[in-house]
């Protein structure tokens, strides 16, 4: 398995690019509540810009999902580009003070100790904030009754059905007067 790293000591003069396509399992997503399900194509090209190292790229794949209404695989399409800004955290450069300070006025940028930047870890985190609030596993999923709990999808259960909400209730009302109204 390759690991792909951005150097900081490449990063000289001109933008490196680079790109490359992660077979599920090479970035861990384990704990999240998700599966890679197919290739993550993906490009990025760093550069520095001062004192920070900027990350511009996309990625792409397939990911499931449990169906927010009947929790069933749902399987979605991420795109996700990206401009990052990175500042390697330098304990000699920086005391306490002036790092909130940084913190306040630059918030989108992150920091790094070390000199180089795991691609595996900067993919994995734009993905998880492409992920869809909401997935479904088909746009009319019908969902879990909320009695009995059966997949409504593939089953149809005996319980009495939902009672209108008074919201409902008042829609319904307004709706009548408005015929009573005009005939
Ligand atoms: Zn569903
Ligand atoms: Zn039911």
């Amino acid at each position: 398995m390759k690991q792909y790293f951005i150097e900081l000591n490449d990063l000289t003069g001109d933008k490196v690019s680079v790109q490359g396509s992660f077979e599920p399992g090479l970035i861990d997503f384990s704990g999240e509540n998700l599966q890679q399900v197919g290739i993550m194509d993906w490009s990025i090209a760093a550069e520095r810009a001062g004192e920070e190292i900027r990350v511009v790229g996309s990625l792409k794949t397939n990911v499931e999902l449990p169906c927010s209404r009947c929790l069933e695989a749902a399987c979605c399409e991420v795109v996700k580009p990206f401009d990052l800004f990175f500042r390697q955290r330098d304990a000699l450069m920086f005391d306490e003070d002036e790092e909130v300070e940084l913190d306040d006025k630059e918030t989108s940028t992150a920091f790094f100790t070390g000199t180089k930047l795991a691609i595996s870890e900067i993919l994995r985190e734009q993905l998880l904030l492409a992920l869809p609030m909401k997935p479904l596993c088909k746009v009319d999923c019908k969902g879990l009754c909320p009695s009995c709990g059966s997949n409504l999808n593939v089953n149809t259960c005996q319980c009495p059905q939902e009672q209108f909400s008074p919201h409902m209730d008042k829609l319904l009302e307004l709706k009548k007067r408005l015929e009573e109204r005009s005939s």
